[in-house]
C-alpha cells in the first residue's frame, strides 16, 4: 500500500524559486509563478518530479547574460561596437568595446578595450552587418576588425581589409578584373590602375611616417615622465 503525503515547504519553496529563474516557455510550468497546491512529497512524489523537470530547463535570459552572448561583432543603432570573444580555455566569453582616444597632437587611435557599460551596450546591440563595418571604415579610414589603415584602394572603397573580409565572410573581389570593376577602371585603363597603386604606396608611407611620429611622441612623454619622477624623488629625499 502506498501512502501519499504533501510536498515539504522546502520542496515547494525550491519549485517557486525555479519557476522564477527557469525559462518555462512551452512547458507545463508556463505561466506558473508559485508551486501549485496538491503536490505530493517523497522521492517519487509530483514535487520531486517537478523539481527534476525544472532543473533540466535553461535559465531565463537576463540583461546581464547578454554579456555571455555568442562570440562575434555587435553594433548598436547609436554607432557603438562591441566584440564578444571567448576566453583562451573556451569556457566563457567576455566583451570589449571599440574605443577611441585622441592625443594632444589630435591624432585619434582606436582599440578594442574593456570599458564600463559594455554589457549595457551589448543589451541594445545586434550582430554587426557588413554595411555597418563598411560605413565605419569609410568614416575613419581604418578596418573595424584589425583597426589598420585602409591604404589599398580596393579596401578603402569597400571600407574593410581583405584579410578581415576573409575572416568575416564579407565580399572582397578576388581577381584583378573584379578589383578593377569595383574601382571603375578597365583593363586598358592601366594608367589609372598604376596611379591607384602609387597612391596606395604613398598612403602606406604616410602611415609608416605617422606611426614613427607617434612612437617618438610616446617616447618623449615616457622620458619626460621618468625625468619628472626622478626629479620629484630627488627633491623628496
Ligand atoms: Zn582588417
Amino acid at each position: 500500500m502506498t501512502t501519499t503525503y504533501p510536498a515539504s515547504p522546502k520542496q515547494t519553496g525550491l519549485i517557486t524559486r525555479l519557476l522564477g529563474e527557469r525559462d518555462t516557455t512551452g512547458t507545463r510550468f508556463e505561466g506558473h509563478t508559485t508551486a501549485p497546491a496538491g503536490l505530493t512529497g517523497g522521492r517519487n512524489g509530483t514535487a520531486s518530479q517537478a523539481i527534476t523537470a525544472l532543473f533540466a530547463l535553461p535559465k531565463k535570459a537576463t540583461e546581464g547574460d547578454r554579456e555571455h552572448a555568442k562570440p562575434g561583432y555587435y553594433a548598436t543603432d547609436a554607432g557603438d561596437f562591441v566584440f564578444v570573444k571567448a576566453n583562451k580555455a573556451g569556457t566563457r566569453t567576455y566583451a570589449v568595446a571599440l574605443t577611441s582616444r585622441t592625443s594632444e597632437t589630435g591624432r585619434t587611435t582606436w582599440s578594442w578595450d574593456y570599458a564600463p557599460g559594455t554589457a549595457a551596450t551589448l543589451a541594445a546591440a545586434h550582430p554587426m552587418t557588413v554595411q555597418e563595418a563598411a560605413a565605419f571604415g569609410h568614416l575613419h579610414g581604418i578596418c573595424i576588425r584589425c583597426l589598420k589603415a585602409l591604404t589599398d584602394p580596393v579596401s578603402a572603397t569597400l571600407g574593410y581589409g581583405e584579410t578581415c573580409a576573409g575572416h568575416m565572410g564579407w565580399p572582397y573581389p578576388q581577381t584583378k578584373a573584379a578589383r578593377q570593376a569595383l574601382l571603375g577602371v578597365t583593363e586598358d585603363d592601366d594608367r589609372v590602375w598604376k596611379a591607384a597603386e602609387a597612391a596606395r604606396e604613398a598612403a602606406q608611407e604616410a602611415e609608416a611616417y605617422a606611426a614613427k611620429v607617434a612612437a617618438r611622441e610616446q617616447a618623449e612623454r615616457d622620458w619626460s615622465w621618468a625625468y619628472q619622477n626622478r626629479w620629484g624623488r630627488a627633491e623628496n629625499e
